[in-house]
């Protein structure tokens, strides 16, 4: 069957395509100690989960908005008022199946073929696929744990060529949970405004933070970047609801509404209960949210110490979400479990078959050197899978 040129260069998700391997080991009956997987083991509260019965029992099982219910629009500009100060009408907001998806319906929406997108290395997977996917390229900016991650500005400003549409920002950051200071952000902005650029800025951990270190959203810095700034967030880690599949992007008028209808067109609209679900996340009690950040917080401080007793392995301090991102590639060169270990991917599958535990190599977010650990499991876990891959190193 003919197969479209477009799917040449899609690649199928690397941290997903761990699980799969560490999965098929569980099978075999061997007992793998998990970091791989990208969402919080809480579950999700009880009130959520209360009102998306009330919302079955009321009968909103139909279609709603393609972009959205208006209540949860409502929603998602009450939140967005409370956590960044920021004023935005629902006509602003289109809510789709998780962050990701409204990330897809932005490079669907902004990107021609040969457009150029910039990215920041380390970055989430997603963002080089669903850019390429339109047919632009995207231009990768890398950044180091020596200076924890902080994107260097003249790095950022000469990526910038006549093709260039925009920029996509995560901070905190998955996969280094690096937090990008204040004057970084108003340095990005300032090229952006510069150059006529968007920026996409995918906040979905901006809840998790730590060390009382400060988000900051460029849309927070003055008319001229909020107008050109394209806010992305949704339910799935702030609420543990990484399922229920909403999300939602928030920005100016004309760019929103071209991606509801894109969306009408894909796929009618979000879930209705789920939405129900979100409108009572974000509406209702928010003690779970500091409970889970806290929690996060105590388990960041546990990794960070026993990865840097690992003689050879080095790690920056993650200040949000609930990765830690060390360097291993001192072991590189090595021969290990009668395997040479070349890179990240040779280290992961090394780490996953003889020491059982499933990690993600850095090479899946552009940064070879480094291997991504999840810390959203128990400290139970996190004690044994550290002693573990202490021992295989040794
Ligand atoms: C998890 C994640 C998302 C997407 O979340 P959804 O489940 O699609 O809402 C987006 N960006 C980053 C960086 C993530 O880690």
């Amino acid at each position: 069957m003919k197969i479209a040129q477009r799917m040449s260069a899609m690649k199928p998700s690397a941290t997903i395509g761990m699980k799969v391997k560490a999965d098929e080991l569980k099978k075999q009956g061997k007992s793998v100690l998990s970091f791989a997987v990208g969402e919080p083991d809480f579950p999700t509260p009880d009130n959520v989960i209360e009102a998306a019965k009330a919302a079955m029992d009321r009968g909103e099982t139909k279609y709603t908005a393609g972009s959205g219910t208006t209540e949860l629009k409502e929603a998602i500009c009450a939140a967005t008022q409370r956590d960044l100060g920021l004023q935005y009408s629902p006509s602003q907001v289109v809510v789709s199946n998780g962050a990701k998806h409204s990330l897809m319906n932005i490079a669907q929406v902004m990107c021609d073929p040969g457009d150029e997108v910039i990215i920041i290395a380390p970055y989430w997977v997603t963002y080089p696929e669903q850019v390429t996917f339109t047919g632009a390229n995207p231009v990768v900016v890398e950044t180091h744990a020596s200076d924890d991650f902080q994107p260097d500005l003249s790095a950022v400003r000469s990526a910038v060529t006549g093709r260039t549409v925009s920029i996509i920002l995560n901070s905190p950051s998955n996969p280094t949970g690096c937090v990008y200071e204040r004057e970084v952000i108003e340095g990005i902005a300032e090229i952006a405004v510069e150059h006529d650029l968007a920026i996409i800025s995918d906040e979905i951990y901006k809840h998790i933070i730590f060390d009382g270190a400060e988000h900051v959203s460029p849309a927070t810095l003055g008319d001229e970047v909020k107008e050109r700034t394209i806010l992305v967030d949704g339910v799935a880690k702030t609420y543990a609801m990484t399922g229920w599949r909403i999300g939602w992007m928030i920005g100016p008028e004309t760019f929103v509404k071209r991606a509801g209808a894109l969306q009408e067109q894909a796929t009618a609209c979000p879930n209705s209960i789920a939405q129900a679900a979100t409108v009572e996340a974000l509406n209702g009690p928010q003690d779970s949210v500091e409970e889970m950040r806290a929690e996060f917080e105590r388990r960041r401080d546990f990794v960070v110490e026993r990865l840097r007793e690992i003689p050879g392995v080095t790690c920056a301090t993650p200040r949000g979400a609930f990765y830690a991102f060390p360097d291993i590639s001192e072991h590189y060169g090595r021969t290990l479990g009668g395997r040479e270990i070349t890179g990240s991917l040779e280290m992961s599958e090394y780490l996953l078959e003889e020491a059982l535990i499933s990690l993600v190599p850095g090479s899946a977010f552009g940064a070879d050197d480094y291997i991504r650990l999840s810390f959203a499991t128990s400290m139970e876990d996190i004690d044994g899978g550290l002693s573990r891959f202490k021992a295989a190193l040794e």
